[in-house]
């Protein structure tokens, strides 16, 4: 049984939706053959302002990562994703929707450039949190052990754009099901 743990680290475009994540989450981990319980931190996590990079006015992501697992991952025995509506980046990339360190269980999703207002578009609810739900299973498959995966289809397709989010389901294609079954071994 994977045990995971979704912490809200803004309360805008994340608190209203957290019901809907733990249930598709559970349901595309389900699919591949994995049984999980999920649970939602209590309380909202605020990033430390030590981690952003003014200059650029983005998080610098590897520094929220460690931020996260020390004061949440560390202490408990769970898969932890943080979710939070910022924009932040890893050295040598513009921006990253998503990073994931798995020795440390703990991965972040960044949820603003998924909402269609950040490129002028009219916004979309069912639209944004389809693509968030996408990237924070992309993220736990990271962090089960997972690649990225050559099937457009596939959940752990690599994506450079929103429009590439889109084109992907938020289902680990059955190459990928297979290798989770495989690592579920050394799991939790
Ligand atoms: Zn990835
Ligand atoms: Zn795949």
């Amino acid at each position: 049984m994977l045990k995971i743990l979704l912490v809200p680290l803004t309360r805008p475009f994340t608190l209203d939706y957290m019901d809907y994540w733990v249930e598709v989450v559970k349901e595309s981990l389900s699919k591949a053959g994995l049984e999980s319980t999920i649970h939602v931190w209590s309380s909202v996590e605020k990033p430390p302002m030590e981690c952003y990079v003014w200059s650029r006015r983005q998080y610098l992501s590897p520094c929220l990562i460690s931020w996260l697992y020390s004061r949440i991952a560390s202490k408990l025995y769970y898969y932890v994703v943080g979710i939070g509506y910022l924009d932040a980046y890893e050295e040598g990339l513009n921006f990253v929707f998503g990073e994931a360190l798995p020795l440390h269980r703990t991965a972040i999703v960044y949820t603003k450039r998924l909402t269609p207002e950040f490129y002028g578009e009219k916004p979309d609810t069912n639209l944004y949190i389809e693509r968030v739900a996408k990237e924070i299973i992309h993220e736990l498959g990271h962090l089960l052990g997972l690649g990225h995966c050559s099937n457009s289809a596939c959940v752990m397709r690599f994506s450079n754009s929103v429009y590439e989010v889109d084109e992907k389901t938020r289902y680990f294609c059955r190459k990928c099901s297979t290798k989770l079954l495989e690592k579920q071994v050394d799991t939790l």
